[in-house]
């Protein structure tokens, strides 16, 4: 037997998660957001399994991109931050990309570069997160601009919210009335239907913010953005699997202690798994001891420090428990936000630093 860590990925689960995106976004449409390798779940696989379903993915590099064409993706691509440097401008003409405009040097770059077509802009507002954009006073200056340059097809905007995870934080009606007020002035009729404001939070649980263009991602690998249940959340699938199996079992006594730094005590005899996955397979080494662990689909908990390649769960409730058997470290039974909430983190992280060695598998 070779080592029994792997990752699955199901891919029919990210599509079905897509068409709820596809459905929540209506009359507008859903792009699928696949940076930072799909959040983990590879950025290839899961553009091609969406790319009968999407007409537009969004990227954060130039190479991301890159590699979605080599792979013949022939939807529209949108770079969420724009261009680092000026001499990228021909490149995303080339590979007939769409870029996002955030700031007054890349304003400068495109206008003065000579490209070899012109591209769809999305100039970005700061609305309150204060992170990208221009001020939204600069809107319209930053607006004729582009509409005026020959290196420009199209201008859209596009803002993006601090707070559309938490349901009873009114900021992002805040920003929302920015975006309104902006399309409110005159001759901004035609910007209406050149919008795109909300990420996975926002489609989920602020439907006044969906517009004609809408950027879900966590949600299409099929995890809930919000701490708390929510209805329509709740009906993702979860994509992402990591599994292992159990590879050693002892008895050990009251007092005796489990792992590194002998950071788990036994307060009564107990029974420990030993597990093939650590933090060097993408598991958490913050996650602490009681994180649930399911061994043959039922639970247990995570005992001691985490290994780089192995973890203990403390399987003394758990009759029948032998080497070989299955654990599911997320997955099926046991979301991956639960495992983060244990590691004082949150399920983008989890899944987006998957290493290379956790090798994955998809169905
Ligand atoms: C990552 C990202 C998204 C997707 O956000 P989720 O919370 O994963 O849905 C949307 N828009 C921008 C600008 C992003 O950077």
């Amino acid at each position: 037997m070779s080592r029994p860590t792997e990752v699955i990925i199901d891919l029919a689960a990210i599509r079905q998660n897509y068409r709820l995106a596809s459905k929540l976004a209506q009359p507008g449409k859903a792009i699928a957001v696949v940076k930072a390798n799909a959040y983990g779940h590879g950025i290839v696989e899961v553009a091609k399994a969406l790319c009968d379903d999407t007409e537009m993915f969004a990227v954060a590099s130039l190479d991301e991109a890159k590699m979605l064409r080599q792979q013949g993706i022939k939807q529209d691509i949108l770079l969420l931050e724009g261009c680092f440097d000026r001499a990228e401008y021909a490149e995303v003409a080339a590979l007939n990309c769409q870029t996002v405009i955030h700031n007054s040097e890349q304003l400068n770059a495109i206008c003065t570069g000579s490209l070899p077509r012109a591209i769809v802009t999305w100039l970005k507002i700061d609305t309150g997160m204060h992170r990208l954009g221009i001020q939204p006073e600069q809107f319209w200056d930053f607006y004729q601009q582009l509409q005026g340059s020959a290196q420009v097809s199209d201008v859209r905007l596009i803002s993006h919210f601090s707070c559309a995870d938490e349901l009873d934080n009114d900021f992002t009606q805040q920003q929302l009335a920015i975006v309104e007020e902006i399309l409110q002035q005159p001759g901004a009729a035609v910007l209406q239907a050149k919008c795109s404001l909300a990420n996975s939070a926002a489609m989920l649980a602020w439907p006044q913010s969906i517009r004609q263009w809408n950027r879900p991602g966590i949600m299409l690998y099929g995890i809930s953005p919000f701490i708390q249940a929510h209805p329509l959340a709740d009906k993702l699938q979860q994509a992402m699997t990591l599994r292992s199996k159990v590879i050693a079992l002892r008895s050990i006594n009251k007092g005796e202690m489990v792992g590194y730094a002998n950071h788990w005590q036994a307060t009564r005899p107990s029974m420990i798994a030993t597990v093939a996955a650590g933090y060097g397979d993408g598991y958490p080494r913050h996650a602490k001891s009681g994180t649930p662990v399911l061994i043959n689909n039922r639970r247990a908990r995570l005992v001691g420090r985490v290994s780089m390649d192995m973890l203990c769960v403390d399987v003394s409730e758990l009759d029948n428990v032998k080497l070989g058997d299955e654990v599911t470290l997320w997955g099926s039974g046991l979301a991956v936000a639960e495992v983060a909430t244990w590691a004082d983190t949150i399920p983008y992280e989890l899944v987006t630093r998957m290493p290379t060695r956790a090798i994955k598998r998809y169905i």
